[in-house]
């Protein structure tokens, strides 16, 4: 019998530049962003988030894009700029979400209150991961690495934005584990089963979430570790990194990760090749 159940929620699409997901090793930061003369043309990725139901608890992976994105369903861009916080980030990434297609939405059709969820477990900071965060804030623990949170602190005005989180209750965790690239891992509930692994390079506190059922068969979220199959298959990293030698170390490691036979799925936030689904494991 299946231990878990995970849904592949899409909730709507960004928009930014090649570069910014396949830059590779020589991309700069000015070009992933947009900045540079010569620009290729945009791409809309999905911008996915993962319910993962375990025997007794729900827990949510990263929330994607708020309501306030697109209240009517459709592009705006005053109402992007409004909820970004920031013109500057409307220019490197835009996003929209449908009606009825936000996280919160969705799982309400499945009969689950945001006051339903064990643990929402945030990947990283960034706008497209927590925007959506003030959906769940009567969640019972929203969980964010503290490396994450006072690396966003240390950058406010550019890449990350309070206000997505202001009214939040955040759960700050240290690293109790010793799992992944960097032996930096957060067993979520004491029993290794729901590991949050530090791999860092893309921001400094990333986590993918490996989820192991008691056969050994694990589903790796990698988050923006990578930006779908090409990623580790090419080993082709993101434009946009706090430190490349980290970032590909991490790739690295979700390359192997992907290959072993006891990985039954490994997903990207962002995997073009992904389609909304439920599987068991
Ligand atoms: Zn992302």
């Amino acid at each position: 019998m299946s231990e878990y159940k995970v849904h592949i929620i899409n909730t709507g699409k960004v928009r930014i530049e090649p570069e910014l997901a396949f830059g590779g090793d020589h991309c700069s930061t000015a070009k992933a962003a947009g900045f540079s003369i010569k620009r290729s043309p945009k791409i809309w990725l999905p911008v996915n988030v993962f319910l993962v139901e375990t025997p007794d608890k729900l827990v949510l992976l990263d929330t994607g894009w708020d309501h306030s994105m697109s209240p009517n369903g459709v592009f705006d861009k005053k109402a992007q700029i409004k909820s970004l916080g920031s013109s500057l980030l409307y220019h490197v990434n835009q996003g929209v979400v449908a009606k009825g297609m936000t996280a919160s939405e969705q799982l309400a059709k499945l009969g689950i209150k945001p006051s339903d969820i064990d643990y929402v477990t945030i990947s990283h900071l960034d706008c497209d991961h927590a925007n959506g965060l003030r959906q769940f804030k009567d969640a019972k623990n929203i969980m964010v690495a503290r490396s994450e949170y006072e690396y966003a602190k240390k950058h406010p005005y550019i890449r990350f934005k309070k206000k997505w989180w202001d009214d939040v209750d955040l759960n700050l965790y240290d690293w109790n584990d010793s799992q992944g690239p960097f032996g930096r891992s957060y067993d979520l509930l004491g029993d290794k089963s729901i590991e949050l692994i530090n791999i860092s390079g893309h921001t400094a506190g990333l986590v993918a979430t490996k989820v192991t059922n008691s056969d050994g068969k694990y589903f790796l979220y990698y988050g923006d570790g990578g930006y779908g199959e090409k990623s580790w298959k090419e080993m082709v990293t993101s434009g946009i990194s706090m430190d490349k030698s980290a970032q590909k170390k991490s790739l690295e490691w979700i390359r192997e990760e992907s290959l072993d036979p006891n990985c039954v799925r490994s997903l990207a936030c962002h995997g073009i090749e992904e389609k909304p689904e439920v599987f068991e494991f």
